[in-house]
């Protein structure tokens, strides 16, 4: 029998290793800028064009190389960085797999210039799907510059797999600001297709996250420093009240590297154990300095998981120290998140004794003529264009669509007088004929038995339709805020903004200034409260970075799906009678009332004949 194992071409097996190290222009720009630092650079240039899908260009002044290591870099597993096995266990550096070149030079075109301080001339190369092209000397200054063109031009099913330019430029944001965050000692600067997103001069570390997350971002940090035997912890918390809806701001640094650590990120959360809104996640920039010896970060081949040697005690430092901090700065006793300020007694009455006050009671209040009623629940304008009263029109003509959405089973609604209470005797028609249950559903009556509707469902599908069409086919109504409104936004959320500003801008927001990194307002949707925006829009802001397709229709279904999601009516709410009837109305005025905009069935029927069953 013939032998059939034979070695892998080289090029075909540093295709194979760069589908391991580079799966997208982001882990370019990563191995790139860790060679810079390693190189020792100060100052450091990306350059990106079409999210790095045409050009990546990485400019260093680091020590740069002769003309025989600018050959031999490009070579599998050749690095300056480790020797031998044991220096595994005393990393200083980024890299020592020697793979990234040889992988990134077999998937694309890529040219290196580069000059050691102390020779005369550079030597430039360019190399392609593994081969040399060219190699001459050249003029270049000092330093390194790599240039990646036209990324898996070769591989064309890893070219089609990449994202849309805004997630993919996301990617690269996110790499470039974890390196920068590491390193706030060396300069660096982000371009892409011709325009600044980030130049960062050389500073400290809270000076650093200032200028990645913006302006305010000062006022926000905590510090924390634990000096122990095992572990120096250093860096930042944010305050509790500035929690975000997204896990956007949280990074960890072991040894000046970013990693992920789901556990150490929970010893942060218990940290902050009571201070922190539902749903809201804290932000950190928390740097760990450990002996490299008690890491082993060879796990992941993109190498942002660590195994540390003595996980349990880490944890309990880490909580620890944040604790203290969290305390020391005074930031605990802040508890009371929804405190109104008007509710505060006011100077001149603190001192004064307490009246019994009289009680006042309207005779002629009638809760049913009252549109909204004592909740916190605020319909909103276009909810009460309806009046209550012709509720049971509303249903004509949508019974069809009911029906097809209550398997098969056949309902009418209840238009026959319904008695309200067993002890009402009155002959007028009650207008009431929903009531919640739990602050969670509305239940109403049917001819053929009843109508159990999830109130938050009901309302995100009223309002996404509601916001589709505004931004649409017309623009809806603004309410002028008294003092314009100003946020802060980091660069590239402020791309995302303007980018999206104009179907905003349909929808009720008015914006006056959009600057660098922050934004004025002056005009919001009538359906929120001024109070609401901030969040409203950090919630659309991450949703759209992390969904972003790329055609503009879908781009405004997502920006309706997110509104619709951060204004719906929460689960827990009470609802006066009226709002819960504007609710069901409304619900079943919509094109596809059976359905969230994220295809969750709002409301379940029971027949008659299913009630029957169960008395059987
Ligand atoms: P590794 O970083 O794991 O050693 P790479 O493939 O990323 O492997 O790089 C191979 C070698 O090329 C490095 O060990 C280093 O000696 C050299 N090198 C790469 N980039 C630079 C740079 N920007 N400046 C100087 N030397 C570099
Ligand atoms: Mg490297």
């Amino acid at each position: 029998m013939s032998d059939f194992i034979q070695l892998l071409p080289d090029h075909v097996a540093n295709q194979i290793a760069a589908g391991e190290v580079v799966q997208r222009p982001a882990s370019v720009i990563k191995e790139l800028l860790e060679n810079s630092i390693d190189a020792g650079a100060e100052h450091i240039q990306v350059v990106i064009k079409d999210a790095g899908k045409t050009l990546i260009q990485v400019v260093d002044d680091g020590k740069g190389m002769s003309l025989t290591d600018a050959r031999m870099s490009f070579e599998r597993h050749a690095t300056s960085k480790i020797k031998s096995a044991e220096d595994l266990f005393s990393l200083k550096t980024k890299g020592f797999r020697g793979e990234a070149l040889a992988s990134i030079a077999a998937i694309a075109h890529v040219e290196l210039k580069t000059k050691p301080e102390d020779e005369e001339v550079g030597t430039c190369i360019k190399i392609e799907g593994s081969s040399i092209s060219s190699q001459e000397p050249c003029v270049t200054p000092k330093g390194t510059s790599l240039c990646v063109k036209n990324l898996f031009y070769n591989i064309p099913a890893r070219r089609n797999f990449l994202k849309s330019d805004n997630v993919e430029t996301r990617h690269i944001i996110d790499e470039f600001q974890r390196v920068a965050l590491a390193h706030p000692h060396i300069n660096f600067a982000l371009h892409h297709n011709g325009s600044e997103l980030f130049q960062l001069n050389a500073t400290n570390y809270r000076q650093r996250i200032t200028n990645i997350f913006g302006g305010k971002t000062n006022e926000k940090l905590v510090p924390v420093n634990e000096d122990t035997e095992i572990v120096k912890i250093s860096g930042f918390v944010g305050k509790p009240e500035f929690a975000k809806r997204s896990r956007g701001e949280q990074f960890f640094f072991v040894n000046d590297r970013f990693i992920k650590s789901p556990y150490l990120n929970h010893a942060v959360v218990a940290a902050f154990e009571g201070l922190l809104k539902e749903k809201t996640y804290p932000s950190y920039f928390l740097y760990l300095q450990v002996d490299p010896k008690s890491i082993d970060i060879n796990i992941h081949p993109t190498k942002t998981e660590i195994k540390f040697d003595d996980e349990h005690a880490l944890y309990a430092m880490l909580r620890s120290a944040i604790k203290h901090s969290l305390g020391q700065f005074n930031v605990a006793p802040v508890l009371d998140f929804d405190r109104d300020s008007e509710l505060d007694t006011p100077y001149a009455y603190k001192n004064k004794g307490a009246e019994i006050p009289k009680v006042e009671v309207d005779r002629d209040f009638n809760p049913f003529k009252n549109e909204t009623g004592g909740s916190n629940y605020r319909p909103g304008n276009s909810f009460k264009k309806e009046s209550t009263a012709g509720w049971e029109s509303l249903y004509a003509g949508t019974t069809a669509e009911i029906e097809s959405a209550a398997a098969g089973g056949h309902m009418e609604f209840e238009s026959e007088e319904v008695t309200g209470s067993l002890f009402d005797t009155s002959e007028e028609k009650p207008e009431n004929t929903t009531f919640q249950l739990h602050k969670k559903f509305i239940v109403s009556t049917l001819k053929s038995g009843i109508l159990v509707i999830d109130q938050n469902r009901a309302h995100s599908r009223i309002l996404y339709e509601e916001l589709l069409k505004n931004i649409t086919i017309s623009a809806a109504v603004s309410q002028q805020l008294l003092f314009p409104l100003k946020l802060q936004f980091n660069a590239h959320e402020v791309e995302m903004l303007k980018q999206i500003r104009e179907s905003l801008e349909q929808t009720g927001f008015v914006f006056s200034e959009i600057n660098k990194d922050a934004v004025e307002i002056t005009g919001i949707p009538t359906l929120i409260s001024e109070s609401e925006v901030e969040m409203l829009l950090e919630q659309l802001l991450s949703d759209l970075e992390n969904d972003v397709p790329d055609n503009g229709f879908s781009q405004t279904d997502l920006l309706a799906k997110s509104l619709a999601k951060s204004m719906s009516v929460k689960t827990g709410t009470v609802l006066s009678g009226s709002e819960q009837q504007h609710i069901v109305n409304r619900l079943f005025a919509c094109k596809e009332p059976g359905l969230t905009p994220f295809n969750k069935s709002i409301f379940i029927t029971l027949t008659v004949d299913e009630l029957e069953k169960k008395f059987t």
